[in-house]
């Protein structure tokens, strides 16, 4: 071993200590958030998804590619007019966490008590009395076959195309009775995934359909480094998955051969979330062909390429499991939701959305402060109001049983506590307004049609409740992960009831 030049000492010690960071030094959109206490000291072995998580999608051309063949196979397939592909199909029409009503044909987004907030049919939004005949006379049960939940990055072409057709069928006199409208379009999108179409056009070029992240892997040999094994569990096929990954990953790092050298277990074709509920057996498949070759003989091995499987197979045959896992995904559903609900895997969630909120938080950070100064107003105002209708019944029932003497005593108290109670009414009429108006222009800031995705009016989004209910942890990228230490306490902030605030 060479024993280091210490002629230049600082430079020495930041060379051999690498990025060592406080989190006040990483910008906020690059943090990592924490719902619970996680100790990386104790994990043992990472797991990765691949789409949406290591693989960063440009959104905009993804959505158009999913869209053009959609329409493509709407028109070819399912007989929908050709003027269809003409159409503007605005990305800004879908987020992550919308309902489909299929069968009255809107879409609407929900809070964390299953509260429907905003709703649209087409892009028209129905007013308040539409949306209370509607959604406000009985409990939404999700599960059923009525509605779909709009959960992946995948998905929100599927909206926009629904939204848009919706439209357009109305308009032009052809509207189709709307549940096959929204069958048509997730099948055709369905197909586009499984048939090649959408999977030839990424393949073929993937330098236009994913943004390549320069800390990837330097994030991923960080984790190695400190001892950890790394999986690869994608629903991704062998022979998408292995392009994808020699794009992302390959030549990057003289360490890393290939993008394989990163992983110690790979698993392709993992149908999850049948991968934590079902028994499904693993098979091998050879890297060169993709053709089953039979059944993993033992340990899960470096190198070796292996598919489908089940949880209680993997922790077997990986010689790990439980709270000793972190797994890493950007599907609530699929990646967390099941995973948390099956084990006791920790979970981290990607979600790509929270750089842009974040982003948009911090330039309207005085107005978000406005925002909590009119809700303090308001709050004082509905006091101040209670307290001067208390008072007017008081005098008003002094009057009534003519206990005072004084009636013109009593008559000119009523006409001040009235005049008082005008004057805040008036006042709160005023701050509800200003406070409307300042809520929408911040809502269209994050989203023009929807706001932000984790918040409906003042609570959280029911997307947003359920990250905070089943992600240990959420950020917006896997490679943020690389200004942490690999061994760090992460430690959520202390939880916090009404009354205690
Ligand atoms: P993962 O995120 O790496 O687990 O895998 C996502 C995989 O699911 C990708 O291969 C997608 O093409 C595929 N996928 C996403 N949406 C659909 C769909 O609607 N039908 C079929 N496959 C889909
Ligand atoms: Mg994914």
């Amino acid at each position: 071993m060479s024993i280091p030049d210490i002629s230049h000492p600082e430079l020495e010690l930041s060379e051999l200590l690498g990025r060592v960071a406080s989190e006040l030094d990483i910008p906020r959109t690059r943090r990592i958030f924490v719902n619970r206490n996680l100790r990386m000291e104790g994990i043992e072995l990472i797991g990765f998804d691949m789409d949406y998580t290591i693989g960063i999608y440009n959104q905009a051309e993804m959505e158009r590619l999913s869209i053009e063949l959609t329409l493509k196979k709407l028109v070819q397939r399912r007989g929908y007019p050709a003027g269809i592909q003409e159409l503007d199909y605005d990305p800004s029409w879908a987020i992550r966490g919308l309902v489909v009503d299929r069968v009255h044909g809107n879409v609407f987004k929900m809070d964390r008590h299953g509260h429907v907030g905003r709703v649209f049919h087409g892009r028209r939004m129905l007013n308040r009395e539409e949306r209370t005949a509607l959604y406000r006379k009985e409990r939404i049960r999700l599960s059923a076959p009525r509605y779909a939940w709009i959960d992946t990055l995948f998905a929100l072409p599927e909206a926009v195309t629904y939204l848009r057709l919706t439209d357009y069928l109305e308009q032009a006199g052809r509207a189709r009775f709307f549940p096959q409208l929204w069958q048509d379009v997730r099948e055709c999108i369905d197909e586009a995934h499984r048939d090649d179409s959408l999977k030839s056009a990424v393949r073929a070029n993937p330098g236009k359909y994913f943004v390549v992240d320069p800390d990837l892997p330097a994030a991923l040999h960080k984790l190695r480094s400190s001892g950890k094994r790394l999986f690869l569990l994608t629903n991704s096929l062998w022979d998408y998955t292995d392009v994808v990954m020699r794009f992302l990953l390959d030549g990057k790092l003289a360490a890393y051969p290939t993008w394989r050298s990163y992983f110690d277990i790979l698993i392709v074709g993992g149908a999850k979330p049948a991968f934590f509920t079902d028994r499904n057996p693993f098979v091998e498949i050879d890297p060169h062909s993709g053709k089953v070759i039979g059944e993993p003989k033992g340990a899960l091995q470096r190198g070796h390429v292996y598919q489908a499987g089940n949880l209680g197979d993997f922790e077997k045959l990986a010689g790990s499991g439980g709270d000793r896992v972190l797994y890493i995904g950007d599907h609530i559903y699929g990646d967390i939701l099941r995973a948390k609900k099956s084990s006791v895997w920790r979970t981290c969630m990607i979600v790509q959305e929270l750089e842009n909120e974040l982003r948009v938080s911090e330039l309207l950070a005085e107005k978000i402060q406005l925002q909590s100064e009119l809700d303090r107003k308001r709050r004082n105002l509905d006091a101040e109001i209670d307290f001067q209708q208390l008072l007017l019944k008081s005098l008003q029932k002094l009057a009534d049983e003519g206990k005072n003497g004084s009636a013109t005593f009593l008559d000119a108290a009523k006409r001040h506590a009235k005049k008082t109670l005008d004057e805040l009414r008036s006042a709160l009429r005023g701050v509800t307004a200003e406070l409307d108006k300042l809520e929408e222009e911040l809502d269209r800031s994050y989203n023009p049609n929807w706001g932000p995705i984790f918040k409906e009016g003042n609570e959280n989004s029911r997307f947003g409740s359920q990250v905070e209910d089943y992600a240990c942890l959420y950020t917006g990228r896997a490679s943020n992960f690389l200004a942490y230490s690999p061994l760090r306490y992460f430690r959520a902030p202390r939880d916090k009831m009404p009354h205690e605030l």
